[in-house]
This record gives C-alpha cells, structure tokens and sequence, in this order.
C-alpha cells in the first residue's frame, strides 16, 4: 500500500489564506476641519508640555516647537524620554493643538558641500524626523540651506540627497517634511519658489510640502503687501509648488523692505508689509482652510519677536482679528506671556553682563598689550 502523501489536498483553498484584522479606517485629525489654525512658536523650556500649556493661553489653536536646543549640535540627547513624549502627546491631545509643527535646528545645513558638516547636517536632521515621531508632529519645517561655493543646481541635488539620507530606514508615517522659503541671505537657497519647488518635487517620495514664510517672500522680492503681488504670487505657487503643498504659512511682518533680502521678523502690522496686507492674505480663500478653495489645517504661525511681556498675546489676536475670526478664536489668558516682566529682568541683566566682561576683556587687551610691549622692550 503506497504511503500516503501528508498533504492530500495540495490545492490552494482561499478560505486558508491569513487575513489581518483590517485595519480601522484612520480617522482625519480633528485640526483638519476646516476651521484656521493660528498658533506660534512656543518655548519648551523647562519641559516639553510648557509650548503646549504656553499656545493655550495665548489663544492659539496650533503651534510650533523646537525638538531641542535650537543654536547647538549637542541639544541633549538625540532621543526624548519616551515618558516625557507620551506626556506631550497625551496633553496636546487632551487640548486638541493642531497641526503640531516643529523646526529644525539652524545649525543644519542640507546643501552643505564641505563633508564633515554634511554629516553632521545629516544626522542631526534625522535626529529631528526621530524626535518628531516621538512628539507625533505633523511637520517638520527645515530651510533649504546655504550653497557657498557650489552653483543652485548642484545645492538643489545635494538638499534633495540629504534629506533622502536623514529619512533612510524610517517610517515618517504622517510626519511630513516642509521646505521653508528664504529671504535670500549670503548664499541661502530657496528665495525663489522654483526652488522651493524643484527641492519638493525632488522629494515627492517622502511626501514634502512646502512652508511659506511671509516676511521672507516680501524681502526675496514677492510683492505680497499689494493686492496684485499677492495675487501674482499666489499664481506663482500655483505654477510652480502647488497651494495644496502648502499647509503652513509663517506668519510674520518684515523690518526689511521690499527685495531687501535680509531676513529681520517684525510684530503683525508694524512692518512693511502691514496690516492690510495680512488681512487680505488670512481672507484670501485660496490661502485659507476651508474646502473647496483652501487647504483643511491649513495654519498660519508666528515667528514675531517678543520684546515685551505681552507681545505673543497681542499679535496671536491680531491675526484672529485680520482673518476676520476674533469670535471663534480660542480665549486668551488674560495677561499672559512667555515673557514675563522677571524674565525680561534677568535677560536684560544678563546682556548687560554680558556688555559689562566685554568691555573689561577689551580694557584687559588694551592693558596687557601695553605691559606686553614694555616686557619686550624690557628684554630687548
Ligand atoms: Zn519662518
Ligand atoms: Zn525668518
């Protein structure tokens, strides 16, 4: 009797085919109702949760973040206690911020030729695609970087490259990339948006977009203080990035003139471009969040300075009040500010230290140059 075969049956039966539980239909996030996000830059000074608790107050309903140190390569370790990041989540959650926005370290330089700052600029970048998967932010905002000796198109190949390189062997998930425009400083790339774009176009597998930053177009040349320039510059994005890759605008007033090319932020409405300006850009229904013309979370976010306790506040409610949306917008804590009256104190007083050991250290120079010299006259 021959054996009988162990598998009777070899014909492929449907029915044993493994089926993983289908995964839920992910639910868009609540900040994508259509409704304007407005926030700003907060501070994570002191903890993570203080930008959180610090957006609420001044009346914000999204935000932007430093992952870390913004000025130094070693910001702390590249990686956030995993208790602490649960915690950011779980209170942002809990007062539905959103988007959550965070921008790279300046330090990074993408388009960096020399080798030793490229990889650095590499690592540090992935750094902060890891931190933000950990904060669970939605973008992360990076400029382009300078050129120095290297031509825009070689720059554009190298940003492209390492941006690829930072997001090696990660899953971005939702996180997405957004390339920041310039006001065109030195050697800096990405003042024109045919830059912007090509730098997104290059990078369509991660899925980057683009963050348009007002006081940086005004001074790169874009006209967008006159109705006219700004509609010929929103044609430009259409033509060139796409409005529908642009799903945060910074929004800040510039010091500098038109095509100044000088990269100097100014309170909403107290700069060049002004406050009819901004009224017009927040109304702006191809700039705004509502379907079918603007861009659900669509957010505008301030990087205005804070010279005094109470400038946050004031130019988070300037915006409510120029996008026409004072009503809806989220209540501000009355007299609230990242800088306090103490704060403002003690930094005052830190600069004048600072200005005070100066001018010692240059009276030191002078003096001991002088003894230098009778040293060596003694000797010689
Ligand atoms: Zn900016
Ligand atoms: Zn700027």
């Amino acid at each position: 009797m021959p054996q009988e075969p162990i598998l009777t049956d070899t014909q492929f039966d449907p029915e044993d085919e493994y089926r993983p539980e289908p995964e839920p239909e992910a639910e868009p996030p609540a900040w994508t109702d259509g409704s304007l996000r407005i926030g700003v830059h907060a501070s994570i000074a002191g903890r993570y949760t203080n930008a959180l608790e610090s957006a609420r107050k001044l009346g914000c309903n999204a935000l932007q973040i430093f992952s870390a140190s913004p000025r130094m390569w070693a910001g702390g370790p590249s990686r956030i206690p995993e208790a602490d990041a649960a915690e950011f989540r779980a209170r942002r959650e809990e007062l539905k911020l959103g988007p959550l926005v965070i921008h790279a370290n300046y330090l990074i330089n993408l388009a960096a030729v020399q080798p030793m700052l490229r990889t650095r600029s590499i690592q540090a970048f992935h750094d902060e695609m890891l931190r933000g998967l950990q904060l669970g932010a939605d973008f992360l905002v990076v400029h382009p970087g300078s050129r120095g000796e290297a031509s825009p198109g070689q720059a554009m190949t190298t940003i492209i490259e390492s941006v690829k390189q930072a997001g090696k062997r990660l899953q971005l998930g939702n996180l997405r990339v957004l390339i920041e425009n310039t006001a065109g400083m030195g050697t800096a790339v990405g003042s024109r948006l045919e830059e912007v774009a090509e730098i997104v176009r290059g990078l369509e597998s991660l899925g980057a977009g683009a963050c348009l930053d007002t006081a940086h177009l005004f001074a790169a040349g874009y006209d967008i203080s006159m109705a006219a320039g700004l509609e010929t510059t929103i044609a430009l994005v259409e033509r060139t990035i796409g409005l529908q890759n642009v799903p945060v605008f910074h929004a800040n007033d510039s010091k500098i003139p038109l095509g100044g090319r000088v990269d100097r932020h100014e309170h909403i409405g107290k700069g060049k471009i002004g406050a009819e300006a901004f009224a017009r850009i927040l109304r702006h229904p191809k700039l705004g969040a509502a379907p079918p013309e603007g861009l659900p979370g669509r957010a505008f976010l301030l990087e205005t300075p804070i010279d005094d306790p109470g400038n946050d506040r004031r130019n988070v409610a300037k915006l409510w009040e120029l996008a026409g949306l004072s009503d809806q917008a989220p209540r501000a804590e009355k007299g609230f500010s990242m800088l306090t009256a103490a704060l403002k104190k003690k930094i005052t007083e830190h600069r004048k230290t600072i200005a005070r050991n100066k001018a010692k250290a240059g009276a030191g120079k002078r003096k001991s140059g002088k003894t230098g010299k009778k040293t060596k006259s003694k000797k010689g």
